[in-house]
């Protein structure tokens, strides 16, 4: 029979090795902390088969796990020395989800549970503080309420309101017990109203109730939302964890934290956290009172009067530092920890490897590599290469004016501009409709999820560093300022007010979340350098890696900034984004429309001088370096002009009447311009177009190497080929061209002529077109669009659907459809292999930014990858890491 519960805690701990997989990542890191020796209060995990088996059979519980969790239950009385339910001395527990990977706030918690109109007296009595016992009968009421019984929250919220206006109280700790017990009574008839049966008794009642909705929360729409953002899959399911409660609410001695072994902002080697005075976890989560600093250079550093644990508290302060420094030894990683202090003694309630922002990712995988506690090939597979983005992108311009409104709290580095917007979904609309956005709100909460997302940054009223905003914005690599308190904010109004200045919806400001200020209007920014720990760990990266990494770049700033990131080279290079610059298109236009042999010439001779000037630019950046450069690939449909005015231009430059022109250019509208006259077909129809470009490539590349000395590798590449025969024809024109610009320069140079591969049939007859080409290079893009017969420009539409539909994994555009597509890659490279053994091979679609795609670059053994500049590094890294798990 399976097992379904492990137990922790009390010299106990059941799921020894087990992982993640089974116990989720809470229940894993619980039993794990027990078994190193670490005071974890007693409890149990009821595993993620359970979750799995609880959705396959209709949602209910088979009665061997009945049976199991009743041993569960007698294992925490029995190290607790308290029993369920029992009224003189009740046991109190705690019901949490843990999925395989951290989701933070997305699924449910219950906490107190097991009291009742009986038990409550029972914990007054034992605790000896009857205000403590009510509140928590009260708090567990409204826990179990909202998430159990799924009632309307604010019903509650407003009677806690009502009751403290009634006793002309203004916080919480004002409540006197008899307080909390009238309003345990308004509490449970507002359960008997809205629920139509009165607040259940049955301490088990109470759990099971307590479990189903922990895994029922598994497949809320919030949770689905985060799998789909983050890419969990469905199938994993959450484990549900029951531990005996502890209280950081009894009185001046008890305390509750959150704390990471180093800083998560910035990964410096500093214990770092926040915990409060006489509290319970979620007060310090939830963002409703400002939490004090842990240690005491942090509190002197912020300047804060509130003394810091380490101050308050200094000999569980010590425990708790020896705890950290244990963690971080046992699991290699830095770690961020819960814990509470129940009348002096330490607990631990949760450790886990904690979330942390890119730059911090860097230093701490960088710093325990020196530091000896992980090996560099280890350090390499540390850092997300997505994450990367979050450094690559420019930073406040620190010579720019700033009209700083506020600061707040650093809570997620980066800086962005945008408009204000006060709710997620106008964050999510405006968004889609392409502007940048500023969601503000006075917390966020896990509904507001979406809008997180399509903002560009986030700013928050209240909350501190471990808010959910600030959380869920490192993760999602957002900027974020968190915990501005002189934003006086009325989401009703669609306004906030910093002192006398009022700033509306839709204005813009900018938020720096590496020094929390909030400034009006947009502020420049500036690029980032590529030092420090960054240049540490690429050059480890680079030094495992195998696959080449090029780029993507057609423009002078793109190639610069892609050698300054580490590209090796050019990977595609598209030519017709110089024929559409203004000066250029009419003469562009004039090509396209002639109709002659003739005509064409005559525009192709203007545009010769321009073109070779283009690649004499690129090739001195890449000196060296291999650059490929595709020949004409877009439909000719798409130059066609539209206006009055560009007809008669064209006319004009032309000498033709624009009346003959209007009829030529109807003659070439296309119904389906993406299967239309493109590609090689231009070359094929038209090859003086190509000869135009091979010339102006070899007269550049000459030019290049008399003046520096360091030739340029020139990689001439036919877009769109599907037959060898096409190919053929092409690389005759390039070879004469090339012949004819070397005898009049009296200089040869070295140049492969190769083809991309983006066609099915390509992939095919691979073996066939490599005994012509010198090179392939897989156009994912287009080769996605022709293998699923899906419209790359049209997909947006449909896409998501198929993607929450589980149809494909992630969207095809951006991560490579492996199975599909990827085997017609395999099979492309076998055949041209084998015809031509050297045969350089490299993959230049979208997906060679794309680190799983990436990895399957590397597991077909491809030459390079090339990505557009700013995902260089990621590619870099990216590789790194496909080598180290070959
Ligand atoms: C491709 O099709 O993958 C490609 C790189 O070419 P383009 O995106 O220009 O069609
Ligand atoms: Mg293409």
């Amino acid at each position: 029979m399976t097992q379904y519960v492990y137990r922790f805690g009390g010299g106990v701990s059941d799921g020894r090795g087990l992982g993640k997989e089974l116990l989720g990542g809470k229940g894993a890191n619980l039993d794990g902390m027990a078994s190193i020796g670490l005071p974890v209060p007693p409890g149990f995990t009821i595993s993620t088969e359970m979750c799995t088996r609880y959705y396959a059979e209709g949602q209910t519980f088979p009665d061997s796990v009945k049976a199991e969790v009743a041993q569960g239950l007698a294992h925490i009385e029995g190290v607790t020395g308290k029993s369920f339910g029992n009224p003189a001395d009740p046991l109190l527990v705690s019901v949490r989800s843990g999925a395989r990977v951290s989701m933070p706030g997305m699924m449910d918690t219950v906490l107190n549970l097991g009291l009742n109109d009986e038990t409550v007296q029972g914990l007054a009595a034992t605790s000896g503080d009857e205000r403590f016992a009510w509140d928590s009968y009260r708090r567990f009421i409204q826990m179990y309420a909202d998430v159990v019984l799924g009632l309307d929250h604010g019903a509650f919220e407003e009677a806690l309101e009502i009751a403290k206006e009634d006793q002309g109280h203004f916080l919480d700790t004002d409540m006197s017990a008899e307080d909390w017990r009238k309003l345990v009574g308004e509490y449970k008839r507002l359960v008997q109203e809205q629920w139509g049966k009165p607040f259940p008794q049955d301490v088990h009642d109470q759990l099971w109730g307590a479990i189903g909705a922990v895994f029922g929360s598994w497949e809320s729409d919030r949770a689905k939302v985060y799998r789909r953002l983050n890419d969990i899959p469905g199938d994993w399911g959450t484990a549900v964890n029951v531990q005996a409660m502890v209280f950081g609410n009894m009185g001046e001695t008890s305390a509750t934290g959150v704390a990471f072994t180093r800083n998560p902002s910035t990964g410096e080697r500093a214990y770092y956290g926040e915990f409060l005075i006489n509290a319970q976890g979620e007060d310090v989560v939830a963002g409703i009172r400002t939490p004090q600093y842990l240690t005491r250079t942090a509190r002197e550093q912020a300047g804060a009067k509130p003394l810091s644990m380490e101050e308050a508290m200094p000999e569980t302060y010590a425990e708790l530092a020896r705890v950290f420094d244990l963690l971080e030894t046992h699991y290699r990683d830095m770690q961020d920890i819960e814990f509470t202090v129940e009348r002096g003694k330490l607990w631990m309630l949760q450790t886990r490897s904690g979330k942390r922002t890119a730059k911090a990712a860097l230093k701490i995988a960088v710093d325990m590599a020196e530091e000896g506690l992980i090996t560099k090939s280890e350090a390499v597979g540390r850092v997300d290469p997505q994450a990367l983005d979050q450094l690559l992108h420019p930073t406040l311009d620190p010579e720019a004016e700033r009209d700083v409104l506020t600061k707040g709290l650093p809570a997620s580095p980066g800086a962005a501009s945008g408009e204000v917007v006060f709710d997620a979904d106008t964050a999510e609309t405006r968004a889609q409709l392409g502007a940048a956005v500023i969601l503000v709100r006075i917390e966020t909460s896990p509904e507001d999820i979406h809008g997180m997302h399509a903002a560009k940054g986030i700013l928050t009223a209240r909350g501190g560093m471990t808010s959910h905003a600030a959380v869920v914005a490192r993760g999602m690599g957002r900027p974020c300022v968190s915990g501005a308190g002189t934003l006086a904010i009325d989401a009703k109004a669609k306004l906030f007010r910093i002192g006398d200045r009022t700033i509306k919806e839709g204005d813009v400001i900018t938020i720096d979340g590496a020094t929390g200020e909030v400034m009006a209007g947009a502020v420049p920014t500036v690029q980032p350098e590529l030092a420090g720990d960054f240049g540490t760990l690429m050059e480890w990266a680079d030094g495992v890696r195998r696959l080449k990494v090029r780029t993507n770049a057609e423009t002078p700033l793109d190639c610069r900034t892609a050698r300054g990131f580490g590209a090796e080279g050019i990977g595609l290079c598209r030519t017709e984004h110089m024929f559409f610059d203004a000066a250029r298109i009419t003469a562009v236009r004039q090509m396209i429309l002639a109709d002659s042999e003739k005509g064409r010439r005559a525009a192709l001779a203007k545009l010769l001088p321009e073109q070779r000037s283009d690649f004499a630019e690129i090739f001195e950046i890449m000196a060296g370096l291999p650059v490929t450069i595709r020949l004409l690939d877009p439909p000719l449909h798409e130059f066609l002009p539209h206006e009055e005015e560009e007809f008669a231009e064209v006319a004009e430059a032309a000498g033709i009447g624009v009346e003959a022109l209007k009829r030529r250019a109807a003659e070439l509208h296309e119904f389906n311009p993406m299967l239309g006259h493109r590609g090689c077909r231009l070359g094929v129809t038209y090859p003086e177009i190509y000869e135009m470009q091979a010339r102006a490539i070899f007269e550049a590349a000459v030019e290049v190497a008399e003046k520096s000395g360091a030739a340029p590798i020139p990689e001439v590449m036919v877009p769109l080929v599907a037959t060898k025969r096409e190919l053929e024809l092409m690389k005759e024109v390039i070879d004469r061209t090339a012949e004819a610009v070397f005898a009049e320069k009296g200089r040869r140079i070295e140049y492969l002529v190769g083809t991309m591969i983006e066609l099915p049939r390509a992939a095919l007859k691979a073996g066939e077109i490599a005994e012509v080409g010198q090179f392939f290079s897989f156009g994912t893009n287009d080769l996605t669009q022709t293998t699923l017969g899906v419209s790359r420009d049209d997909a947006g539409r449909f896409l998501t659907t198929y993607v929450d539909k589980g149809i494909f994994a992630r969207d095809p555009f951006v991560s490579l459809d492996i199975e599909g597509v990827g085997e017609l890659i395999s099979l492309a490279a076998e055949r041209g292999r084998q015809t031509r053994s050297d045969i350089k091979l490299g993959i230049c679609g979208e997906h060679g930014g794309d680190p799983a795609s990436i990895a399957f670059c590397e597991s077909v053994g491809l030459d390079y990858v090339s990505a557009s500049p700013y995902r260089v590094p990621i590619a870099r890294l990216a590789a790194a890491q496909a080598a180290l798990r070959a």
